[in-house]
């Protein structure tokens, strides 16, 4: 401890973020020989995917229009590990049909052991209630990282920062170029929450296995809602079996301001509103659930998520920035370093708009993980450089594995070889991902 009361720590990579782009990137480094350190907020990892109980891993099967064939999964690598894991430690489900491809529903409380035992193995040092406040500069150079922590500040350096907050938070403290959303606009949070003392044979039997309810939910709760008799602003809905006897997850609230406006959870009173709003729907959801579905009969609240979950904030602006089309026609890059198969999924409006990519799937350049200015510095995750609907696929947790595996790679090229991130061959990174069981091609 310094004479400020200030503790110092030395890695060779230091990660801001325990989601699951911060968790690949820190186990992928770490088993690569680098000293690495974890910083995350809670007191466990997991993020939007725990924390915020999204409750499946998205992102692994290629979309068809037949369904009923066998899920043909497309995204490998530490995605895969991660999901051999959870699957080991009896935390993850077989897949289930989500419109026309798969979803792995996962169970939060085994995730965060998984992730604790792996980044354990790797030998990755973690601070957990640990909150990166500010950044260490020299000149457009960052090289570390203040932590507020309950023992007192944190000094952290280290030869590669990766912002893997999910919310650019180290980009934005750096001063460095990122965006907001579609001109300021982000998709809205959702509060995710569970009810046990379902009878989910009698549930699929009336619903089907499909976890996007079909179209007589939806009616049932637009006419329930215009009569008045519950408030309920989305329609389209999804509902998971989840790993776990009689209980369903309920992805379905649309946390938005009294003004319909898309709540942005950068702003400290829209994040505030969001939590309070977003409890408040999980109750009249829940309600209506009770009330008119059958299985639901005796179902009750177990949990909402830590935190209500966010789609969209803050994203670096990076040397590449992944298009709307790229997403579409199924780009490919010599860089490439992670796949996405998944659909546009925009919550954003009244209902939330799915555009498929069917029997394919879109590659994303590594630029779009290298900040256009400043230097020490890669993210990884949700954060990354991509247009508004572009990020309405790239985000789901299958890619923020493989964008924290691909970076994990990358950090270890930059910090053997003394180069900044700009000046290394995104192609390098690939081979480094095929190498490791990536399947990139
Ligand atoms: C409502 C909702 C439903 C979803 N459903 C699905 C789904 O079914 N399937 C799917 O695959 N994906 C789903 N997603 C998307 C997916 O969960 C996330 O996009 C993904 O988990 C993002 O991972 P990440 O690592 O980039 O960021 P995050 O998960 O956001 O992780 C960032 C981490 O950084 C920490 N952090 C942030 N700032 C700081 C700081 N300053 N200091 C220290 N720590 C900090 C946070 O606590 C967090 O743990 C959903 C998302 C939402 C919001």
């Amino acid at each position: 401890m310094d004479k400020r009361g200030s503790t110092r720590v030395d890695s060779d990579v230091l990660i801001i973020g325990g989601g699951a782009a911060g968790v690949a990137a820190a186990v992928t480094a770490a088993r690569q020989g680098l000293s690495v350190t974890l910083v995350e907020r809670y007191g466990f990892c997991g993020g939007g995917a725990v924390a915020g109980l999204s409750g499946t891993v998205c992102g692994l099967y290629e979309a068809t229009e037949n369904p009923s064939s066998r899920p043909k999964q497309v995204v490998f690598g530490f995605a895969d590990q991660f999901c051999r894991r959870l699957e080991a430690m009896g935390g993850l489900a077989d897949p289930v049909l989500y419109g026309k491809t798969w979803v792995r529903v996962h169970d939060p409380q085994v995730w965060r052991d998984a992730a604790d035992a792996m980044l354990r193995d790797a030998g990755v040092r973690i601070i957990f209630h640990a909150v990166a406040t500010g950044v260490h500069m020299d000149g457009d150079r960052i090289d570390g990282a203040g932590i507020w922590t309950k023992q007192g500040p944190v000094d952290a350096r280290a030869k590669l920062v990766i912002d893997a907050s999910g919310d650019a938070d180290v980009v934005a403290m750096a001063g460095l170029p990122n965006f907001i959303g579609d001109n300021g606009r982000v998709q809205n949070p959702t509060m995710i929450f569970r009810m046990m003392g379902v009878d989910i044979e009698r549930f699929v039997a009336e619903y089907g296995a499909d976890t996007i309810m079909p179209e007589k939910v939806s009616a049932l709760i637009r006419s329930k809602h215009n009569a008045g008799d519950y408030q309920l602003p989305r329609a389209k809905i999804w509902l998971f079996a989840t790993t776990r006897p009689n209980e369903l997850l309920c992805n379905c609230t649309r946390v938005i301001g009294p003004d319909g406006r898309e709540l942005n959870p950068l702003f400290h009173q829209d994040f505030t509103d969001a939590e309070i709003e977003g409890r408040r729907q999980a109750r009249e959801y829940a309600r209506f659930f009770r009330d008119n579905l059958i299985g639901c009969e005796n179902a009750f609240i177990n949990d909402t998520g830590v935190q209500v979950g966010v789609r969209q904030t803050r994203q670096v602006s990076g040397v590449k920035r992944l298009t709307n089309a790229d997403v579409v026609q199924g780009a490919k890059f010599a860089d490439g370093i992670a796949r996405s198969p998944w659909p546009i999924e925009l919550h954003s409006g009244e209902k939330p708009r799915v555009e498929w990519l069917l029997n394919d799937h879109y590659e994303i350049p590594y630029g779009c993980f290298v900040p256009e200015r400043g230097e020490g510095l890669l993210v990884a995750g949700r954060c990354l450089s991509a247009e508004h609907e572009a990020v309405a696929s790239a985000r789901v947790t299958a890619q923020c594995f493989a964008y924290g595996h691909a970076i994990g790679h990358a950090a270890t090229i930059v910090v053997r070889n003394k180069l900044a991130p700009r000046e290394i061959d995104g192609r390098d990174v690939r081979s480094a991902v095929n190498a490791d069981g990536g399947q990139l091609g």
